[in-house]
């Protein structure tokens, strides 16, 4: 079995990070002090070599991102995305409740980093006790002299403010997110412009995933070229660090395993208790409820954004889901139908229309009264919503089916031909 020595879930169920006596004698904010005695600029290009690429589902390189902000005397803000929400994820679920500190301690150098003076941390409606753990947390480091006015003497100054959201799947969306936060309704924003240029308020933002921002201190702390050493795949220097996978579905110990980048599926899978036993895999969604489904042949794909989407799927939040033979993968589509067509925000005709009909259709195939066309429909449902809408949730709601429909032909057939023998020609 892989071994490795976690970097962001270290000390997480031995000792109490919360308390921020016990982080600091972990050596938690020797990296703030560290950054505060850097130029801001600097700490960008760290962060840009050690290629910290964005965690919350798409990889964008972080420092890339930051250098995008324009200097043009326009406040700038920082907003911490931690509206975990896409299904079969909850690393950041872990981080938060077990080490807020880390999460602080990031945003505090990469505000720094990047000139801002005002960070907001959204955080999903679910998760009330980790705002709490949070809000009590920055109360604790202000005391220290982490936050709050001329930080540790060095003139930087930097409020953080929690924001609880109302539990929409679609405020993950970062322009979503922005509206929500600045009190309107939760509908993503057409980009460009980006939220880097055009985000908060009309002014420039940083919008980084909980993890994404957590693994900042460590690489001031270590230096860029100890992160990018951190890899079980270097063949591919494009995707490093340590990742936190959320394995869930068919094993005997689900749960959140760190491992580096580049981990083999297989040894996702193992380090989570494999399968129960005499059962056979059928399928793996790598990256939570939106990626496409891997099979069999892929146990050897290495976990990183681009192995994965060579393998046919995204890497996306690293919520490995695994479906054994006893799944009916007609069942799973029906349920994530369900979900997107709930989730959907309305305000694009292809991914409103398009989540209800795939519902609808799902729902007709597993009562038995699926035809052909339902398949040919399918398949056309996924050039008429992909690529065409505002944001990627209508993508998302069609990368199941799709995958379905190419891997696993028979699973449906089932149904199909279930109506046929039923049905007098
Ligand atoms: P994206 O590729 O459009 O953007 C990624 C990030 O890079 C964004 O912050 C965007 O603003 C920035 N960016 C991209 N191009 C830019 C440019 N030219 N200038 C400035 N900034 C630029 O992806 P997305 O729509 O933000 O996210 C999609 C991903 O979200 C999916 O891959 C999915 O896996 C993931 N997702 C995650 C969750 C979760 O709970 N973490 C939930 C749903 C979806
Ligand atoms: Fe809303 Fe769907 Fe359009 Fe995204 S794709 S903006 S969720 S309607």
């Amino acid at each position: 079995m892989i071994q490795f020595e976690p970097v962001l879930t270290k000390g997480i169920g031995k000792v109490d990070l919360t308390n921020i006596d016990v982080y600091e004698a972990q050596g938690g904010y020797q990296a703030l002090r560290k950054a505060l005695a850097m130029e801001p600029q600097a700490i960008v290009e760290e962060v840009k070599k050690a290629n910290l690429r964005g965690r919350g589902g798409a990889g964008f390189p972080a420092g890339v991102k930051w250098s995008f902000l324009p200097n043009d005397g326009r406040p700038r803000y920082l907003t911490v995305n931690a509206d975990e929400s896409e299904p079969g994820t909850c690393n950041n679920r872990t981080l938060i409740y077990a080490n807020p500190h880390q999460l602080i301690e990031g945003i505090l150098i990469t505000a720094y980093a990047n000139r801002i003076t005002q960070s907001f941390i959204y955080i999903r409606g679910e998760f009330k006790r980790g705002a709490e753990i949070l809000m009590k947390a920055i109360e604790d480091a202000r005391r220290k002299g982490y936050v709050g006015q001329n930080i540790l003497g060095t003139g930087f100054s930097q409020e953080i403010t929690v924001h609880r959201g109302a539990s929409a799947y679609i405020c993950g969306e970062e322009s979503a997110l922005l509206n929500s936060l600045e009190g309107r309704r939760g509908e993503p924003r057409v980009k460009p412009p980006f939220p880097a240029v055009v985000g908060l308020y009309g002014c420039p933002t940083i919008i980084n995933n909980v993890e994404t921002i957590s693994n900042v201190p460590h690489i001031i702390k270590n230096g860029w070229e100890w992160y990018t050493k951190i890899t079980a795949n270097p063949d591919n220097p494009k995707s490093c660090g340590p990742k936190i996978f959320t394995v869930s579905g068919c094993v005997q110990r689900p749960g959140n395993y760190e491992l580096p980048m580049g981990v083999k599926l297989r040894d996702v899978i193992e380090i989570a208790g494999g399968l129960r036993p005499g059962r056979k895999l059928k399928a793996v969604q790598p990256g939570g409820s939106s990626t496409p489904m891997l099979t069999p042949d892929h146990l050897d794909v290495p976990m990183d954004f681009e192995s994965v989407a060579a393998a046919g799927s995204l890497l996306g939040t690293a919520a490995v889901i695994v479906y054994d033979d006893t799944v009916d993968l007609v069942d799973v589509a029906l349920y994530w139908a369900r979900f997107y067509s709930h989730e959907s925000c309305g305000q694009c005709t292809p991914c409103r229309e398009g989540t209800h009909w795939l519902e609808r259709v799902f729902t007709r195939i597993k009562e038995g009264g699926g035809t052909e066309g339902d398949l040919k429909m399918i398949a056309d449902m996924q050039t008429q919503m992909a690529g065409t809408t505002i944001c990627v949730l209508s993508d998302a709601a069609v990368a199941f089916p799709a995958s379905l429909l190419k891997l696993f032909p028979e699973e449906l057939d089932r149904y199909i031909n279930r109506v046929k023998e039923v049905r007098p020609a």
